[in-house]
């Protein structure tokens, strides 16, 4: 039996993008990562930054509140890339034959595989997880990423890479969907037009048919129309007790009232966007007497596939996403473009491989 070779595994150092303390991104020189059992090398081709990027930037991720993610942080957990070389046994349990030249995206969260969680096969809720870019694993934002084999989805030939560096969140996204048990008839309401957001619109606006949104930013509320949204609101004004299922998707704390609020009887809220206060005010009661559900998502670790199967099928599009692609070195334009509320799309992407 002939085994793959390490051979093409490039040595010597690379080119990061890091946060090398509270509000600081800079350009580090790294050695590249060495062969390891199961793993394969990655040349990172788009990177995508999200909010959770600029927890890390100012601090503020309960990673590095915890300690769980020492400054410097190389970040970057939403990426499409190529594998340039294959450890020996980088093929086993994978069910896929990786080989250099693929076009993969990669799992954010790494499962131990081992704890009670794992074994009853509920990787999602691993007790002792490793995410990529965020605590436990060098993140995309380099000239080259070690994964491992398992954790890497391969990306079909006619998914472009705009796309697919938007299948991290749109797992989550999906997840959430699932969890509500999103239909067709459904009346939804997606509050918030950030990337998580937007992508919620375009896959209700199919799975469900009749979605309005709620947001601040007039882009995004343009965008969300195109995408198929009915009605665009500011917050506060979407009809109270209309939705069969409410996704908020904007992180921001007041929403959840207006989730609530919006949510009729029986209704289901997907709570995706991660609010970093608590949310004052809230009846229980309210809850329990319109027979509310309120789900926390977490993260779509078994919906890799899927969703790179629905952007192939054109059920996602990466169109009207994508403010900007900046090369490494310009990691601090892309952090300032990231944080201006008046960009025209809500991603803001690095590409570690231009020169
Ligand atoms: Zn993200
Ligand atoms: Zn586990």
């Amino acid at each position: 039996m002939t085994l793959p070779t390490t051979t093409g595994w490039p040595t010597g150092t690379m080119r990061a993008a890091a946060v090398a303390a509270p509000h600081v991104s800079k350009i580090l020189d790294l050695p590249i990562p060495a062969p390891a059992p199961g793993e394969v090398l990655v040349q990172p081709l788009r990177v995508g930054l999200c909010g959770t990027d600029l927890e890390l930037l100012h601090g503020t991720a309960s990673y590095v509140r915890d300690g769980r993610a020492p400054y410097p942080l190389v970040f970057g957990h939403e990426w499409v890339g190529r594998v340039v070389a294959v450890a020996p046994d980088a093929e086993r349990g994978t069910g896929a034959r990786l080989r250099a030249g693929d076009r993969v995206v990669g799992h954010t969260m790494i499962s131990c595989g081992d704890c009670r969680a794992c074994h009853r096969g509920r990787r999602n809720e691993c007790a002792a997880l490793r995410e990529v870019g965020l605590y436990g694993q060098q993140g995309a934002a380099a000239q080259y990423l070690r994964m491992p084999a398992r954790a890497l989805s391969v990306v079909p030939e006619d998914v472009q890479d705009a796309e697919a560096m938007l299948v991290e969140p749109a797992v989550t996204v999906l997840e959430g969907l699932e969890r509500v048990r999103c239909a067709p008839g459904d009346r939804v309401l997606v509050i918030g037009t950030g990337t998580i957001g937007l992508l919620a619109v375009q896959l209700t606006a199919r799975m469900a048919g009749a979605v309005d949104v709620v947001g601040v930013e007039d882009n995004g509320l343009a965008t969300a129309r195109r995408m198929g949204a009915r009605h665009a609101f500011l917050p506060g004004e979407a009809p109270a007790g209309h939705y069969d299922v409410v996704v908020e998707a904007s992180g921001a704390a007041p929403a959840f009232h207006d989730a609530l609020r919006c949510t009729g009887v029986g209704g289901r809220i997907a709570a995706v966007g991660v609010a970093t206060e608590p949310v004052d005010g809230v009846h229980i009661g309210e809850l329990v007497l319109r027979g509310v559900t309120v789900h926390g998502i977490r993260h779509g670790l078994d919906q890799y596939d899927r969703v790179l199967k629905l952007f192939q099928d054109k059920a996602l599009t990466a169109e009207g996403m994508i403010a900007d692609v900046l090369p490494l070195e310009r990691v601090s334009d892309a952090f300032a473009l990231l944080q201006d509320a008046g960009r025209t799309a809500p991603k803001v992407a690095l590409d570690p491989s231009a020169p």
